[in-house]
This record gives C-alpha cells, sequence and structure tokens, in this order.
C-alpha cells in the first residue's frame, strides 16, 4: 500500500474522465512543513494560524508572524499558502486575551468576531500577512463569517492597514487573493452575496456539521448523532457550491470531510474546485480520485 501511494507522488489529481481537482494539505505549525513536501501536497489549503497564538505568553509581534508566514510562503515555493487569521474563542482559549467564561463559547465570542471587536491585534496579523505575501503565493481567509457586512468591514480594514505600510515605506503584496470560511449556516444561506465580496469560499465541515445539526463537535456523547453525512449538511454544501460558481469564484473544503473518500465522488459532482486534508491523507485522496 506505501510503495502504491509512494508511485502516485508527481500524479496529478484526475478522475479517468479527466475532471481534475487540487489537493492541498491543512496545517497548524511550520513543523508540518515537512509532512507538506513529504506527501506531494498541492499546496496548504488551511494553515491554522492560532499556534502562534496559543503557543506564546503574549500577542505574537507583527515581526514575529512576519517571520512565521514568509517561512511557510518561501517553503511552498509559489505553490498556494491559505492562512487563516486567528480563530480563537470555544474550544482554543489563550489566557492573555481575558476572555469571559461564556454560557455557550462555541456561540459566543470567537474568530472573526474578536478581530472586528479588537482590530489592533487584526491589524498586527494583516500587516504581516500582506509583507510576507511578498515572498509567495499566499492567500488570507476569515473564519466564522456570517455576513456581507463583517466582509466589507474586513475590507475596509485591509485597505486601511495597506495605507498605512504605504505610508511608511514598508514593502507588501497589492492584491492579495481573500476568501471566508463557509462554516455557519448564515454563510451557506448569503454565500450567493457573500462570493460577490470574496475570490474564494473554504467549507469548514466541521463548525458547519456542528451549526447545522445543533450538536457540540466536542461532546463525544453525541456521536451517534453527528452525522456528517447528513443530507443537510451534504446540500449545503452544494448550494455554497453553486452560488461561489455562479459568481466565477472557486471552492473547496478544509473541513475533515475532505477526506472522507466515500464522499469524494460526490464532491466531485458538486465540481468542487479542491480538497484540503491532512498531510497524510493526500496521496490517499489522491488514490481515490484517480480511481473514480
Ligand atoms: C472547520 O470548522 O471545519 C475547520 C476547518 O476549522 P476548525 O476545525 O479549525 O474549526
Ligand atoms: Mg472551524
Amino acid at each position: 500500500q506505501k510503495a502504491l501511494l509512494e508511485q502516485l507522488k508527481g500524479k496529478e489529481n484526475i478522475t479517468k474522465e479527466g475532471q481534475k481537482i487540487n489537493v492541498y494539505a491543512n496545517i497548524g505549525n511550520v513543523a508540518d512543513l515537512g509532512a507538506v513536501l513529504k506527501n506531494d501536497a498541492g499546496g496548504i489549503g488551511l494553515f491554522r494560524s492560532e499556534f502562534l497564538y496559543l503557543e506564546n505568553e503574549t500577542y505574537p509581534t507583527e515581526e514575529q508572524q512576519f517571520a512565521v508566514y514568509k517561512q511557510v510562503a518561501e517553503t511552498m515555493a509559489g505553490k498556494k499558502v491559505i492562512i487563516r487569521t486567528l480563530d480563537i474563542g470555544a474550544d482554543k482559549q489563550v489566557d492573555y486575551f481575558n476572555l469571559d467564561k461564556e454560557e455557550n463559547p462555541a456561540l459566543g465570542y470567537r474568530a472573526i468576531r474578536i478581530c472586528l471587536t479588537r482590530p489592533e491585534i487584526f491589524k498586527t496579523q494583516l500587516r504581516a500577512l500582506y509583507r510576507a505575501a511578498v515572498y509567495g503565493n499566499l492567500s488570507i481567509m476569515f473564519p466564522m463569517i456570517i455576513s456581507v457586512a463583517e466582509v466589507k468591514k474586513i475590507k475596509e480594514i485591509i485597505e486601511e492597514v495597506k495605507d498605512e505600510l504605504k505610508a511608511e515605506g514598508i514593502p507588501y503584496k497589492e492584491d492579495v487573493e481573500t476568501g471566508i470560511m463557509i462554516e455557519t449556516p448564515a454563510s451557506v444561506m448569503v454565500s450567493r452575496e457573500l462570493a460577490k465580496e470574496v475570490d474564494f469560499f473554504s467549507v469548514g465541515t466541521n463548525d458547519l456539521t456542528q451549526y447545522t445539526l445543533a450538536i457540540d463537535r466536542q461532546n463525544s456523547k453525541l456521536d451517534e448523532f453527528y452525522d456528517p453525512h447528513h443530507p443537510a449538511v451534504l446540500s449545503m454544501i452544494k448550494m455554497a457550491a453553486d452560488n461561489a460558481h455562479a459568481e466565477g469564484k472557486w471552492i473547496g473544503i478544509c473541513g475533515e470531510l475532505g477526506a472522507d473518500l466515500e464522499l469524494t465522488e460526490e464532491f466531485l459532482k458538486m465540481g468542487l474546485d479542491e480538497l484540503s486534508v491532512s498531510p497524510a491523507m493526500v496521496l490517499p485522496l489522491r488514490k481515490r480520485i484517480r480511481d473514480l
């Protein structure tokens, strides 16, 4: 089996009928870069930037973040690297943020909600990202979006950040591809409007399943009810895909479901453009695609 997968390195992700799809890898740390290269991923579809905050005693500085994003961009040598902005709160708590204890953390103050209400934290990360984008093929993705208004607000903040960098004479990339995660039912329902505002969608099926089925993804007592193959979840992915494509934008999946080989055929039928999976799943998924 291992030798078989080894033979797939350097090969395309293409079905027998000629349909192609990008297969990228999800990472949570620069230490995972070796596995991305070793498994011949076409790019990085989700870099969870939280580790920078989780492993630090206080807010990571712009320079600290810049160094990491630059390293990832350079290591991937022109291949796409999608970095997700800070997604803490809920299951990921960081002491120095001093977040209040909440009744319903998964429905609480987290991710983009923190970034939009504490723009100084958000701007530091965006500055580092726009600067690092000079060194490779970097894209930026925003988590937990529910509305067009949020995306418009993000764009305003990006403009401010670029104006400031320009005024300071610091090199940055003017046009960086930006996308959002589709991981709330609200984002699916307004996906046609959202698609007009961004360059791409990436479906976070872990949270999308949690919020669609109203089942806490952390509560193992509910495992028998947590069904990511639920038709409601699959219909939502299809709806987001149709709306993305209607606006000429691309869409991928970066949640766990992207690696579910039982669904690969269905995802190809939906016309998904990309699947981003753990590095170890890149070659098994490539095999599945090529066998279809
Ligand atoms: C998701 O929700 O599917 C996702 C990819 O993000 P995370 O698992 O980090 O919440
Ligand atoms: Mg998520």
